[in-house]
């Protein structure tokens, strides 16, 4: 075989694997999807769980959203909330939409029957850490291990205490004033999660980064590949 033919076949066969793996739906990752504030959508191709969404689009000053997003809302979604503020809940709408498609809703008060995500989702498990937050008496940070992978989800805690309890993390999705509160106490995020999402981001905050393992998410419909 001429070289030329040798790169065609090798061009073939590349081609065939990715129409393979596309028509399989193979896709061996989580996608985050940053939607606004704490919301997020995480899916690994076969289940579809949305945390903090839908809230009240620019509830407190904080980010709106299109609200083409409540329209994408895949089907079985499965809902969790960290605390029920309107930055990050809105009953209404997550009840109207939970209907619609067949969801599945948890907030703090019945974050006990989280419990049975873990047989119902392939590969999935969580735990619930009842965190402080003011004003909030019901506020969950959760650890969401999901074919393998460590997600933490902080919520709205501002004591990063929670976090000395925690290790081997993936990813883990806090706000900037934790990232502050851990770095006054001398906790360091890097030697608890391989990376840092930055979220909830206000409209007047300015916060940079330069190391590779901590993302900004200040730009809505950014999204994370976590493959495993
Ligand atoms: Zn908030």
């Amino acid at each position: 075989m001429c070289s030329s033919n040798k790169l065609k076949f090798i061009l073939l066969n590349f081609a065939l694997i990715l129409v393979f793996n596309f028509a399989s739906g193979q896709t061996n990752q989580i996608t985050v999807r940053f939607i606004g504030n704490c919301g997020l959508y995480l899916t690994d191709g076969n289940s579809n769980i949305y945390l903090d969404f839908p809230y009240k689009s620019g509830a407190h000053h904080y980010m709106e959203y299109n609200l083409a997003e409540l329209d994408s809302v895949k089907n079985h979604p499965v809902f969790i909330y960290t605390h029920r503020h309107s930055d990050h809940f809105s009953g209404r709408l997550v009840r109207k939409l939970s209907k619609k498609l067949d969801g599945q809703i948890f907030t703090p008060r019945n974050a006990e029957s989280l419990k049975k995500l873990n047989t119902q989702l392939k590969d999935f498990t969580i735990e619930t850490l009842h965190t402080k937050h003011q004003f909030s008496f019901n506020h969950y940070s959760y650890v969401i291990t999901w074919h393998n992978k460590k997600i933490f989800i902080s919520g709205d805690t501002e004591n990063s205490d929670i976090l000395t309890s925690l290790k081997d993390l993936d990813w883990a999705f806090v706000p900037a004033w934790l990232v502050r509160d851990a770095m006054e106490k001398k906790v360091k995020l890097q030697d608890i999660s391989k990376m840092i999402a930055i979220y909830h981001v206000g409209p007047r905050d300015k916060i940079t980064s330069d190391s590779p393992e901590i993302k900004i998410l200040d730009k809505q419909g950014e999204r994370i590949a976590i493959p495993y």
